[in-house]
C-alpha cells in the first residue's frame, strides 16, 4: 500500500457506510471498518482492510484504536441519532483532521454542523431529489451543485439542438450558461468546435446559474 494514500476509517456497516468503505477499497486505499454489531463486522472482514467491533460513543475504545490517527472519518450511523452526535463530539475532541457525517434529517444536520462535523451528508434526500429531478427533466444526466447558486449539469442534447452548432444555439447570450465540453462516445471534448453540429447521443456539460439553467432545461423540455 502507498504510503502517501490517504487512510479513512467509517463507522457503521449499514448500507450507506459500507458502499462507503467496499468503494474506497476498491480504490486501493486503507480501510478501517468499525461496528458495534459483530455481524455486521463480519460481513465485511473480507472486504475492507481491518474491520473491527467497537461502540463509537465510548471514548477510550475510539482512542485505542488511534482514531485520530486517520486522515477522514466517516461517522454512518443512521437510526441512533444520539449515538451519531456523540461519535461526532468524541471524534472531535480526539482531533480527527476530517469528519464527516451522514444525517437523518434537516436537525440532525444543523447539529452535526454546530458541533464541528466538517461535512454533513443527506444521502437519502439528495438521492430522493435526483431521481424528483430526472423525473422532470429527463434530458438532465447529472447535476453538480457548485454553490447554493451555480451549477454543473450534463445535458444529453434534446432534438431541437440536434444538427445545430454551439455557435448558432449561442447558450452564452441566451441563457448566460457556458458549455464547457461536449461528450461524444464516451470521449470527452473540451475544446469542441464551435461550428460541429451536434448529434443524438451527444452530453453537454454546462456550467451557469441556478435558473439560467432551469430556464434552458424548460426551453428545451421534452414530453
Ligand atoms: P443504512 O441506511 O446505511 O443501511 P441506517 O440508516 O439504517 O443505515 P443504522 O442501521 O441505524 O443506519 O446504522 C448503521 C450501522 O451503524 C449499523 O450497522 C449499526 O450497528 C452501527 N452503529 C449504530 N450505533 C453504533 C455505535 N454506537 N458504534 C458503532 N456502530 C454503531
Amino acid at each position: 500500500m502507498a504510503k502517501n494514500k490517504k487512510q479513512y476509517a467509517i463507522i457503521g456497516m449499514g448500507r450507506f457506510g459500507s458502499s462507503v468503505a467496499k468503494f474506497l477499497c476498491d480504490m486501493g486505499y486503507e480501510v478501517l471498518a468499525i461496528d458495534d454489531n459483530a455481524e455486521r463486522v463480519q460481513d465485511v472482514v473480507n472486504i475492507v482492510t481491518h474491520a473491527v467491533s467497537a461502540d463509537s460513543t465510548d471514548e477510550e475504545a475510539m482512542r485505542a484504536l488511534g482514531i485520530r490517527n486517520f486522515d477522514v472519518v466517516v461517522v454512518a450511523i443512521g437510526e441512533d441519532i444520539q449515538a451519531s452526535i456523540l461519535t461526532t463530539l468524541i471524534l472531535k475532541d480526539l482531533g480527527v483532521q476530517k469528519i464527516i457525517v451522514k444525517a437523518q434529517n434537516e436537525l440532525h444536520g444543523k447539529v452535526l454542523n454546530k458541533i464541528g462535523a466538517d461535512k454533513v451528508v443527506f444521502p437519502e434526500r439528495d438521492m430522493g431529489l435526483r431521481v424528483a429531478h430526472n423525473l422532470i427533466s429527463p434530458n438532465i444526466m447529472e447535476h453538480i451543485d457548485l454553490s447554493h447558486d451555480y451549477s454543473i449539469v450534463e445535458l444529453a442534447a434534446p432534438t431541437a439542438m440536434r444538427g445545430k452548432n454551439l455557435r448558432e444555439l449561442d447558450i452564452r447570450a441566451e441563457y448566460q450558461c457556458n458549455v464547457m465540453a461536449v461528450k461524444r462516445n464516451d470521449q470527452m471534448n473540451i475544446s469542441f468546435p464551435s461550428d460541429e453540429p451536434l448529434l443524438k447521443g451527444d452530453i453537454l456539460v454546462i456550467v451557469g446559474r441556478n435558473e439560467q439553467l432551469t430556464r434552458l432545461e424548460q426551453a428545451y423540455a421534452e414530453p
